[in-house]
């Protein structure tokens, strides 16, 4: 099916594709900005100042709307940072690991290292606190049972990443720490399936994610933090870094990724247009559904990850005869598929599905899958 503006599928796992009604939108305002009556400003929106009261309209607009959408409870602060989701490795240890602090002053927390994200998200948190691990998944292809996961009581958090963008590796439920016994705060990396489902934020007290996955443009990083948590940073921490500081300025101490943001909150009306986040969901599921079906029904490609924990958002996917690589990502790109190499640590092939993907792309690469499979198995 042709798309708005005839561009073909782009499958990257981010920057990631843009639903093209926000594009287009952005474009028209690009030179003069027109507020919700339709009044323009004479500005556009990368060359007005943050604290004016025409950015404050944008601003004001997106945290609502994105706090209707996630359903954050009012208790939760929404932080508009910089800085992505790797920063965050290092930003959530300084802010939060000094909850509880043992003697020497130094804090703790626990980690869960179930793909390359959260694996990286132990090894920098180890430089500001003591990182320990809770579990390890072998060659990330699963998910260790929750209840085996070796918890600290010293731990100030739990680290996990509620989605591994590149080995699509999916929570469907998060864990219930205090059930586990565990009186630490859950902290997820939500960056490659925020906004694809719901979140139970009884569960969560921070949830991070770098925007250029499913929200909009690079340069904005989420942060989204549970009210009683902020104020314990440690004394190293950056100011421009400290989420107590970030908040009390309403993302405004120092100046924040005006454009990115204003395009997030374009991608958050667009999102309510949808039916909001459930409609979403039940897209995703249809997408993912379809994609995994055509995986697994062919003796050509296959997936490795446990049935039970895998993404919606990013399915790598293998040629058994990898020597055909080369020939499906050129094919792909002929038939309007772009982007559908696997990160290099892994190989093979990754479709990222996020929420701008219609379920007629996962149709037009499931169609070419098996025409390739036809004439190649
Ligand atoms: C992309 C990604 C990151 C890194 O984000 P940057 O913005 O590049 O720092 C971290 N965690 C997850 C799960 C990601 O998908």
């Amino acid at each position: 099916m042709a798309s708005l503006l005839h561009r073909p599928y782009n499958f990257s796992a981010g920057p990631a594709a843009m639903p093209e009604e926000v594009l287009a939108q952005a474009a028209g305002e690009m030179l003069n900005w027109p507020d919700a009556s339709g009044k323009r400003c004479g500005m556009g929106v990368m060359e007005m100042s943050h604290r004016g009261k025409e950015f404050l309209s944008i601003y004001t607009q997106a945290e609502a709307d994105l706090r209707e959408l996630l359903s954050v409870p009012a208790n939760y602060r929404i932080l508009f940072m910089q800085g992505g989701g790797l920063a965050e490795n290092a930003i959530v240890p300084l802010n939060l690991s000094a909850l509880k602090k043992d003697a020497m002053g130094r804090g703790a927390a626990d980690f869960v290292v179930t793909g390359s994200w959260s694996e990286k998200s132990f090894a920098e948190a180890g430089k500001y606190c003591q990182a320990k691990l809770a579990a390890k998944a072998d060659g990330f292809t699963s998910i260790p049972e929750a209840s085996s996961w070796q918890l600290n009581t010293d731990a100030s958090y739990v680290h996990i990443c509620s989605n591994e963008t590149i080995h699509g590796i999916e929570y469907h439920s998060l864990p219930d720490l205090k059930t586990l016994g565990s009186k630490a705060e859950l902290v997820i990396d939500f960056s490659s399936h925020v906004a694809s489902r719901s979140v139970n934020w009884n569960l969560v007290g921070l949830a991070f994610g770098g925007a250029q996955k499913n929200l909009g443009p690079a340069g904005l990083t989420l942060v989204v933090v549970r009210d009683d948590l902020l104020g314990s940073a440690m004394e190293i921490c950056p100011s421009a870094f400290n989420y107590q500081t970030v908040a009390k300025s309403d993302s405004m101490y120092n100046t924040p990724p005006t454009y990115s943001i204003y395009m997030a909150g374009l991608v958050f009306q667009w999102l309510k247009r949808q039916g909001g986040i459930a409609a979403m969901e039940a897209a995703n599921v249809a997408k993912a559904e379809l994609l995994y079906r055509t995986v697994d029904g062919s003796g050509f490609y296959f997936n490795p990850v446990q049935r039970d924990c895998r993404s919606r958002m990013n399915v790598p996917f293998f040629l058994r005869d990898a020597s055909l690589n080369d020939a499906f990502l050129a094919g792909a790109k002929e038939a309007g598929l772009l982007q559908l190499k696997g990160h290099k640590s892994v190989g093979g092939m990754r479709a990222s599905i996020y929420n701008a993907i219609p379920l007629a792309g996962v149709q037009a690469l499931t169609a070419y899958m098996q025409d390739f499979e036809r004439s190649h198995g």
